[in-house]
C-alpha cells in the first residue's frame, strides 16, 4: 500500500468511514469501487497531418442521487487511478452539500502547452464524441478540471448538441456566460471554501480580521482565495506560491498587486518587495491559516508536525496523506477537508445546470446567497458529526456523505 497512490487513499478513507458507520462489508464493497469506467483511445489529426491517438477515460463512481458529475482534466501525467479518486470524491463532495448528483471524472493523457487551439478543439470534440453515449444531462454531466477551460466546454457542448442535433446546454457545466454559464462560477470554489473558513473561525473563535494567511498555489481556486479572504474577511495574506517558487512579505501582501505581477510575469516569484520562499517552507508558516490550493500529497507524514496554521482549508485535492491526517488531528489542528472545502465550484455547477433546466439566469448575488446556504448548513453537518462520532472533520464529512449514499441506494432497491 503506498501513502500516495491517490485512489488507495480514497478507498482507505472510505474503509474507515465504513468501520466508524459499523456498514455491512458488502455495502463497503460497493462503494469502495466505480460503478462504471470507460477507457477511450481518441484519434486526432494533428497539424503536420498525421494522426495521434490519445488515451482518455472516464470513470462513473456512482449515480445513486442523480446524475454523475465531473471535470475533465489535460494531463500528461493523468492516471486512472487518479481519475477514480477523484471521481470518488466527486460522489461524496454533491453528497455533502446536498446536491442531486452522484460523482464521476474524466481526463485525457495529453500536454495541451504543446498543442494548437485547432489540436485542442479537434481533441475536445474526439473526446466527447468518444463517451457520448454513456454522458448527458441526464446520466453524467462533465466540467473543467485541470487544464480545460470555458472554450473546451463550449466546443464539448456543441460537439454533443450536433451529436442530438439539439441544443444541449445542460451537457457540461463551466461554460463561457454567453452560452449558458452561470454568474458567479468563476470564483465559485474558492468563495465556498470561504464560507466554511469563516464558519471554522467562528467556531474555534478565531477572529479572522487581522488573521494570517498562506495559500499554496496561485491558479483559480488560490489565487481566488487570496483575494476573497482579504476582502471577505480582512485577512492578511503573508505568502503565496505557485509551481516556480513562493513569495513573503510578513506585513501582507498587496494580493490584487501580486495577481498582476502574475499576470504580467506568468509568475508570483520577484514580487517587488517580497522575500522568496519555498513551497515546503510556505506550508510550515506560523500562519492562523492555510490554504493548499494546488497538489495532492503536499502535507505527509513528513512534515505533518511541522505545520502550525490553527485551520488548514483544502481547495486543492488530496493535498493531506492519511497519515498527515492523524498528526494534524493529534496536533489540534482543524482541517476543513477537501471535498467539503473546495464543493463550492460543483455546487455553482448545479446552480448552472438548474438555470440551463429554466432557461432563466440568475443575479450573481443570488448565486452567491445558495452558495453560502449550502456551504454553510454543509459545515455543520460535518461538524455536528465530527463531535458526535468524536472524529476529525475528514471522516466526519465522509459519515455525512456515505450515509446519504448508502440511503439513496437502499431507498432505490440496489442494497
Ligand atoms: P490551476 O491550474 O488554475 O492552478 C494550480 C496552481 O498550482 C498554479 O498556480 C500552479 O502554478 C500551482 N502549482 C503547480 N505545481 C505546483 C507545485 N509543485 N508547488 C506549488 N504550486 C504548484 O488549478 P486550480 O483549478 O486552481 O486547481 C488547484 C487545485 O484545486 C486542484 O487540486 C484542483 O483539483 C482543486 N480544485 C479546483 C477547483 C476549481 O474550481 N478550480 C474545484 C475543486 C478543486
Amino acid at each position: 500500500m503506498s501513502e500516495n497512490n491517490p485512489f488507495e487513499i480514497a478507498q482507505r478513507q472510505l474503509d474507515e468511514c465504513a468501520r466508524i458507520l459499523n456498514l455491512d462489508d458488502s455495502i463497503r464493497d460497493i462503494l469502495r469501487v466505480p460503478m462504471r469506467e470507460i477507457h477511450v483511445s481518441i484519434p486526432v489529426r494533428m497539424d503536420n497531418g498525421n494522426f495521434r491517438v490519445f488515451k482518455g477515460f472516464r470513470v462513473q463512481y456512482n449515480n445513486a442521487r442523480g446524475p454523475m458529475k465531473g471535470g475533465i482534466r489535460f494531463h500528461p501525467d493523468e492516471t486512472i487511478d487518479t481519475v477514480k479518486a477523484l471521481a470518488a470524491w466527486m460522489t461524496w463532495k454533491t453528497s455533502i452539500v446536498d446536491v442531486p448528483l452522484g460523482g464521476g471524472k474524466g481526463g485525457v493523457i495529453c500536454n495541451p502547452k504543446e498543442m494548437s487551439d485547432g489540436e485542442l478543439e479537434r481533441l475536445s470534440r474526439a473526446y466527447i464524441q468518444s463517451i457520448s453515449e454513456v454522458v448527458g444531462p441526464e446520466k453524467d454531466v462533465p466540467a473543467p478540471d485541470v487544464y480545460t477551460t470555458p472554450q473546451i466546454m463550449a466546443w464539448m457542448m456543441d460537439e454533443f448538441s450536433k451529436i442530438y442535433q439539439k441544443n444541449q446546454f445542460g451537457l457540461i457545466t463551466g461554460k463561457p456566460l454567453e452560452l449558458g454559464g452561470s454568474a458567479g462560477r468563476g470564483d465559485a470554489t474558492a468563495r465556498g471554501g470561504c464560507y466554511t473558513i469563516r464558519e471554522a473561525a467562528n467556531y474555534l473563535g478565531i477572529d479572522l480580521k487581522g488573521a494570517t494567511v498562506a495559500i499554496q498555489g496561485f491558479g483559480n481556486a488560490g489565487h481566488f482565495a487570496a483575494s476573497l479572504v482579504s476582502s471577505l474577511f480582512g485577512c492578511k495574506v503573508v505568502a503565496v506560491s505557485d509551481s516556480k517558487g513562493g513569495i513573503m512579505d510578513e506585513n501582507g501582501l498587496a494580493v490584487e498587486a501580486v495577481i498582476k505581477h502574475k499576470v504580467k510575469t506568468g509568475s508570483v516569484v520577484g514580487f517587488p518587495n517580497s522575500k522568496p520562499i519555498s513551497n515546503i517552507e510556505l506550508l510550515e508558516l506560523d500562519v492562523d491559516l492555510l490554504i493548499p490550493s494546488a497538489l495532492e500529497n503536499v502535507i505527509t507524514s513528513d512534515n505533518a508536525s511541522n505545520i502550525k496554521a490553527k485551520i488548514i482549508c483544502e481547495l486543492a485535492n488530496g493535498p493531506t496523506t492519511p497519515e498527515a491526517d492523524e498528526i494534524l488531528y493529534n496536533n489540534g489542528i482543524h482541517v476543513i477537508p477537501d471535498f467539503l472545502a473546495n464543493a463550492g465550484g460543483v455546487t455553482v455547477s448545479y446552480f448552472e445546470m438548474v438555470q440551463n433546466f429554466y432557461m432563466y439566469y440568475w443575479e450573481e448575488a443570488l448565486v452567491h446567497e445558495r452558495l453560502d446556504k449550502k456551504m454553510t448548513s454543509a459545515y455543520h453537518a460535518t461538524l455536528h458529526a465530527s463531535n458526535k462520532y468524536n472524529v476529525n472533520m475528514r471522516k466526519a464529512a465522509y459519515v455525512v456523505a456515505v450515509e446519504r449514499v448508502v440511503k439513496a441506494m437502499q431507498l432505490r432497491g440496489r442494497i
